[in-house]
């Protein structure tokens, strides 16, 4: 696809918008009073506006994730570039998307908000990609297909060539939801933008990078695309708070503690495999794992019971009886499997009846 082809899938109105510009865009140079946004003059230390284009986060994103500054787009979590890509592209009521299912409950959140339409591809009985299937659930006013990799909730990723196949062959937008990307052996997407046009990369810092309240999300795309996005948010959709402790916590290197928990995860993993009333550990190249069981409503309460939240995911397509578990600390992780095997022991005596 060429940028031209691009163009095409975007929504008329949006194509004809023209940048919103503040009075702050106008002038370069060194001004020290404001006079210009209405502001209050008296310093609370968030009495001025913040900058729109989050220059600094921006240059230190880029830096970090090895992206040009151009091909970044900063929202308030990755929900808000999620429903972006929907305003920029689908035509409400006329447009429609594809996504695998199961996956993040957003894309269809805002396919609803959006009036858009939804087509849900399972994915294969083993969470691998079904290319096929997603490219014949497309049709001519389909904009969009999301992908999730690795994927929420079964946790493993897709092989590189199999989302290629789809980026290829599909034209119109595949966005990619790298959420989980921090923990996985999977290089990047946002390495190849350049040789797809249509791709839009979501990645965030709620998960691996520990700021889930600051609503940090990021999107990689082509500078076309990342501009549209910027003209449609909201001028000032990251706050100045945030935009600070968002710079002081990306001080911090996140390396060590990725490795505990991916760590702790394949440690987990072989542990849940010997109980009797798990039927089934999936692999995860994520911070969670899948995990089936003989009956997840009567784990998850008896978790519950024992002050442990995990998500019962059993009504998802292709996970029934399944509960997300997400990896914790080493003592969170210890307490988790105490509790299992207390579990495991009651079910064996038939106290727990199923
Ligand atoms: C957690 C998660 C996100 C993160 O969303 P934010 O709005 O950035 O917190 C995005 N995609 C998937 C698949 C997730 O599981």
């Amino acid at each position: 696809m060429t940028n031209k082809d691009i163009e095409q899938l975007v929504r008329p109105n949006i194509r004809a918008l023209l940048p919103y510009s503040t009075a702050r865009d106008e002038y370069q140079g060194e001004i020290g009073i404001f006079l210009d946004a209405n502001e209050s003059p008296y310093d609370t230390g968030y009495n001025r506006y913040p900058d729109p284009h989050q220059k600094a986060l921006k240059a230190r994103l880029s830096e970090i994730k090895g992206v040009p500054v151009s091909q970044i787009f900063i929202g308030n979590g990755s929900d808000e570039a999620i429903d972006l890509v929907f305003r920029v592209f689908c035509r409400p009521g006329v447009d429609s998307i594809v996504a695998i299912d199961p996956s993040y409950g957003m894309y269809k959140v805002c396919a609803d908000i959006n009036d858009i339409a939804l087509k849900e591809v399972a994915l294969n009985e083993d969470f691998s990609l079904p290319v096929e299937r997603l490219l014949e659930a497309c049709d001519a006013n389909t904009k969009l297909i999301f992908i999730c990799s690795p994927n929420n909730p079964s946790g493993n990723s897709f092989p590189a060539e199999k989302i290629e196949e789809l980026l290829k062959n599909f034209n119109g937008i595949v966005v990619l939801d790298e959420a989980y990307n921090d923990f996985s052996c999977q290089k990047s997407f946002r390495f190849r933008l350049d040789e797809f046009p249509n791709l839009i990369i979501l990645q965030t810092l709620s998960k691996a990078y520990g700021m889930a309240s600051l609503r940090l999300g990021i999107a990689y795309a082509s500078e076309y695309i990342i501009r549209l996005m910027s003209m449609v948010k909201y001028p000032y959709n990251i706050n100045g708070a945030t935009q600070r402790i968002v710079m002081d916590i990306l001080k911090q290197d996140i390396s060590e503690r990725v490795a505990i928990i991916v760590k702790e995860r394949d440690s987990l993993i072989k542990l849940l495999e010997n109980y009797t009333f798990i039927k089934k550990v999936y692999p995860s190249d994520s911070n969670f794992i899948l995990v089936k069981t003989d009956d997840a409503d009567a784990l998850y309460s008896y978790l519950l019971e024992a002050g442990i939240i995990v998500r019962n995911r059993t009504k998802a397509t292709l996970c029934g009886n399944c509960v997300r578990i997400t990896v914790g600390l080493p003592e969170e992780n210890k307490k988790l499997i105490e509790s299992l095997s207390q579990y495991e022991s009651k079910y064996e005596k038939g106290v727990i009846c199923r």
